[in-house]
């Protein structure tokens, strides 16, 4: 479905900063202007949904999570970051493998089955998209992800 894509995740973010129990701040940082993509909403919607889960469920308290979008030529950036206990470099490429949790005995605890990302990336990659993450050790983590924006009329 054709989709005006900065509304879609104000959207997005409008329900998770309503429903949100914990004290973490929300920052947007997107464009002015329209930029539309050709994808299925639900599926996309169920992507940034797993990645802002992921990034609540790993933010200390007073935490600040940011999600920033920028046009990449003909392709639509965005990047959702938070300053939580990040993922140390060994174990980065492998968080998006189905079941696969970076810390089994803080995971536990956490909660969750290792399947967020793996799904994430197979939805991104079906709509002609890349996503892959970033993170410093005890800094924090970005997951960033471009989509193909759709080529009228942009
Ligand atoms: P599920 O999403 O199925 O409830 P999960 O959150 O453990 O479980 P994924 O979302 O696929 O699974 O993430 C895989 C692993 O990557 C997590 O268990 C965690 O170790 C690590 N991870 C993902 N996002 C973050 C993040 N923002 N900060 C720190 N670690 C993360
Ligand atoms: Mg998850």
């Amino acid at each position: 479905e054709r989709t005006e894509y900065v509304e879609f995740c104000q959207s997005i973010m409008d329900r998770f900063e309503m429903s949100k129990k914990q004290n973490i701040e929300f920052v947007r940082y997107f464009p002015r202007g329209s930029f539309y993509v050709n994808v299925d909403r639900d599926k996309l919607t169920q992507v940034i949904d797993n990645i802002l889960s992921n990034a609540i469920k790993y933010s200390p308290e007073g935490g600040t999570i940011t999600f920033r979008i920028t046009r990449r030529g003909r392709n639509i950036r965005t990047m959702i970051s938070d300053q939580g206990v990040g993922i140390p470099k060994e174990n980065l490429p492998k968080i998006f493998n189905r079941f696969y949790r970076v810390d089994r005995a803080r995971s536990r605890k956490l909660g969750g089955t290792g399947l967020g990302l793996a799904i994430a990336k197979e939805m991104i990659e079906a709509q002609g998209g890349e996503i892959w993450a970033e993170s410093d050790w005890n800094r924090g983590t970005t997951i960033h992800f471009v989509l193909p924006l759709d080529r009228r009329d942009n």
